[in-house]
């Protein structure tokens, strides 16, 4: 963003701050004079019909945003996320895309550190334990690379990736035109970090849950959901951005997705929600824990029905496959280095041909995998399937053998053949469910 658009956001940021519903149907009325061959015309509608209906869940979002949220870290995010992340970004991601032959993705997830200070069931992190670190030098090189390919967001995992906050504060700080935002199990949010977090104002995180109380503390240990429900609060009495992730399995589903907790997150200043169906990544994962193809079929009505009716922004990794057209790894939107370095398509994907203390960012997404991906993406015609791991675990079997990539995995190097067999099962059981949902889906039509 230049000096001239980032004065002229400020200006309407700060205009529109004290009372933003009021003020808003002036800077629609302006941005239609500005539209002059109405080539906006219809987001510019929807923009209007959106906000300015009091009755609309949206308008209910923004009053929130705006009277709950620091006014600079919502300047921060429209710049970093929307403007350099989207707009600008996604300009110079496609002609770097076309110049390299190769996906260049919109987000790069990194794990600064596998320590971690709980040892959650089913984690794979927790297999790692304390030896893997990025340096600084390489989370800031990885940054440089990125935004020279058109990448201004970073997401951080692990591990826990507040172990390493001071380093993580120095990112936020030495790139301020691009967004950063981490997964977090909350037990290490102080005043501190608050202070830091909206000094930056590029900083926001997502708080592990698992549900109530005793869903949370079963997964995550005793004691657990208290800190997060405390770090939730301490946040919101920054006025920080924040939202939190779940991990639905069969044991918490309807309990994730019940109105009682969404409505309690919404209540405890979460913007956002990230949904993530169970993986039985790593040699000791428990397969029993995979949600069975109802509950998979009951999130995927619950979140299109949370998103219409109540104030939070909620994304489902798997069920939202219709608007990614299938599966995001591989460097099409995202891309996971591991604390080793290791370049992997997806976060629950551990198999690799490169390390970035060993190949350039371009190289790693042109390495034999990326290429795999990218050569057979989508994985399903049906978009409801993208997963290929969980959904069609012979595409996985056959891009690891044809790259040759190896098993990342730290603690025990896991076979490909028996991680798919292990998600074989219920590819085949939501196989059915999803193609009867793909089918009632007015997209499976196009
Ligand atoms: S590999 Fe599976 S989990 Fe990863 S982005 Fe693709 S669909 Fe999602």
């Amino acid at each position: 963003m230049n000096r001239l658009q980032k004065t002229t956001l400020n200006m309407l940021l700060n205009y529109i701050s004290d009372d933003p519903l009021e003020k808003l149907p002036k800077v629609i009325e302006l941005a239609e004079k500005l539209d002059r061959d109405n080539f906006h015309a219809t987001q510019i509608n929807t923009v209007r019909n959106v906000l300015l209906d009091k009755n609309n869940v949206w308008h209910t979002f923004v009053e929130n945003l705006f009277s709950e949220v620091d006014t600079k870290l919502i300047k921060k995010l429209v710049e970093c996320f929307i403007f350099n992340a989207h707009f600008e970004g996604r300009i110079q991601r496609q002609e770097a895309s076309k110049k390299y032959g190769c996906n260049v993705p919109w987000a790069i997830l990194m794990d600064p550190t596998s320590a971690c200070n709980l040892s959650c069931i089913g984690c794979w992190a927790a297999q790692y334990g304390s030896r893997h670190n990025l340096s600084y030098e390489t989370l800031d090189s990885i940054c440089r690379q990125g935004k020279e390919l058109g990448v201004y967001f970073y997401i951080f995992s692990g591990g826990e990736p507040l172990v390493r906050r001071k380093d993580i504060i120095r990112l936020c700080e030495a790139h301020q035109d691009c967004y950063f935002f981490a997964f977090t199990n909350g037990t290490l949010v102080d005043d501190e970090l608050c202070e830091d977090m909206l000094r930056v104002g590029n900083f926001a995180l997502a708080f592990s849950i698992e549900g109530n109380e005793e869903a949370t503390d079963m997964r995550r240990g005793k004691g657990t959901y208290r800190k997060v429900i405390e770090a939730m609060d301490r946040m919101k009495s920054h006025r920080l951005i924040f939202g939190y992730s779940t991990c639905y399995h069969r044991y918490n589903t309807e309990s994730v997705g019940s109105d009682e907790f969404v409505d309690d997150m919404i209540a405890r200043g979460c913007r956002f929600s990230w949904n993530f169906t169970y993986m039985p990544v790593g040699r000791d994962a428990r397969i029993d824990l995979i949600a069975t193809p109802e509950q998979r079929a009951y999130m995927y009505r619950r979140i299109r029905e949370i998103r219409n009716t109540k104030p939070i922004f909620a994304m489902d990794f798997w069920n939202d496959g219709e608007y990614a057209n299938g599966c995001i790894a591989g460097g099409k939107h995202y891309l996971h280095i591991n604390a080793a370095g290791d370049v992997e398509p997806c976060a629950f994907i551990h198999y690799s041909n490169v390390n970035i203390h060993d190949v350039t960012l371009l190289d790693a997404l042109r390495s034999p995998l990326f290429m795999a991906y990218r050569k057979n993406q989508p994985f399903n015609s049906n978009m409801l399937r993208p997963c290929p791991l969980l959904d069609n675990p012979e595409m996985l079997a056959a891009m690891v053998k044809e790259s040759g990539a190896k098993s990342t995995d730290m603690e025990a190097p896991e076979d490909v053949d028996v991680l798919c067999a292990k998600t074989a099962p219920a590819a085949k059981a939501w196989a059915e469910v999803a193609d009867r949902l793909w089918a009632e889906n007015p997209k499976s039509r196009k």
